[in-house]
């Protein structure tokens, strides 16, 4: 498509204005332009065109029925995408946006099908960073972006990670430094009652629950029906990953050590490893604190890859606050 990818450094304190009004210019004309938001870089169009928001699906190679969250610049912006907003929602918005939490709402006919993936409700969110926010402002419309990744690898949580995925296949990519949350945003469906959530994020359950009453996980073929995009395989290193238990060092060293005898090259990634691993494996220790974790998680997978790593044992994490989002991750890049 475009024969060149401008990666340009914006100031994420006070993005300059400049580069700002040329990226939006891209995406008027239809182009692509990557950018950091919170939670991951998006890989983003103009979500009220169809012509450009197919463009995502080609350079992701993302199945057409995976539809795409869209992203706004003020909560006003909602009424144009939406046909329905329930007091919930005005009630998450006040607290939670702009901040990573996306609400799945009754559609307008105004979004494009290409962003829905044909389904009749929308994906919404205001992220809180401001390149994204200046982004939308300047273009004027919402900006549909998945994450900034090739379809089923980890998201793109640097310019880095996106230019390795993208060179030669979007126009820009704006490089506002590494993200603050490391994980992709909290999915929740608001079309139904109770309230689901599709995906984990760093807005957990409990941080919903005091709004919205009681919200369930959605799981099994009721979410993978719901959201498409939870049916992949995902967010995964080209390595296999095999997932061991917490704090289990002698299950970890005994995993790698007979990888390494199968002659493979492993790696660990893990918050409490000893000197156990007798073989040569290369071992990443983790963040004891599940936030720092998480904005760790997809690079270090993405750096274990660029070593050629055929296998990585991956200590799981607990599955409470941002941990539970964590594990969905790391069980998803364990699927086979
Ligand atoms: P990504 O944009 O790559 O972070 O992925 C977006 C996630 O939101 C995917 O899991 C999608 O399936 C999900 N999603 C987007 N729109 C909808 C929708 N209208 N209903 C349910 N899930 C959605
Ligand atoms: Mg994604």
């Amino acid at each position: 498509m475009s024969p060149q990818t401008f990666v340009v450094k914006v100031s994420p304190k006070a993005p300059q204005k400049r580069l700002i009004l040329t990226a939006a210019e891209i995406l008027r004309r239809g182009g692509l332009v990557a950018f950091p938001t919170e939670t991951v870089y998006g890989l983003g169009a103009d979500a009220l065109n169809a012509e450009a928001v197919k463009q995502i699906f080609v350079a992701k190679g993302r199945p057409l029925d995976n539809p795409i969250i869209v992203h706004i610049a003020s909560a006003a912006e909602l009424t144009a995408l939406t046909s329905d907003v329930p007091e919930e929602a005005r009630l998450l918005v006040k607290k939670y946006w702009p901040g990573p939490l996306t609400l799945i709402l009754q559609k307008s006919p105004g979004v494009p099908e290409e962003v829905t993936g044909g389904l009749d409700t929308v994906a919404v969110r205001m992220p809180q960073n401001r390149i994204a926010l200046a982004l939308i402002k300047a273009l004027g419309h919402p900006i549909a972006a998945p994450s900034a990744n090739l379809s089923g690898r980890p998201s793109g949580t640097t310019a880095g990670h996106v230019l390795q995925d993208f060179a030669g296949k979007i126009d820009m990519i704006l490089d506002g430094g590494p993200v603050a949350v490391g994980l992709e945003s909290t999915v929740l469906d608001l079309s139904r009652r109770p309230p689901a959530i599709l995906r984990p994020g760093a807005i957990t359950a409990e941080d919903l629950e005091p709004l919205v009453g009681r919200v369930v996980m959605g799981r099994g073929a009721e979410a993978k029906k719901r959201s498409p995009g939870t049916r992949y395989r995902h967010y995964s290193p080209r390595a296999r990953v095999t997932l061991v238990e917490p704090g289990d060092t002698p299950a970890m060293a005994a995993t790698a050590q007979r990888y390494a005898e199968e002659g493979k090259k492993v790696a660990v990634v893990a918050r409490h490893f000893g000197p156990a691993a007798k073989t040569n494996v290369i071992v990443r220790v983790m963040p004891e604190k599940l936030e720092d974790y998480a904005r760790q998680i997809f690079a270090v997978l993405r750096e274990l890859d660029e070593l050629g790593v055929d296998e990585i044992v991956v200590e799981k994490t607990e599955e409470r606050g941002i941990g539970v989002a964590i594990m969905d991750r790391l069980k998803r890049a364990a699927a086979r």
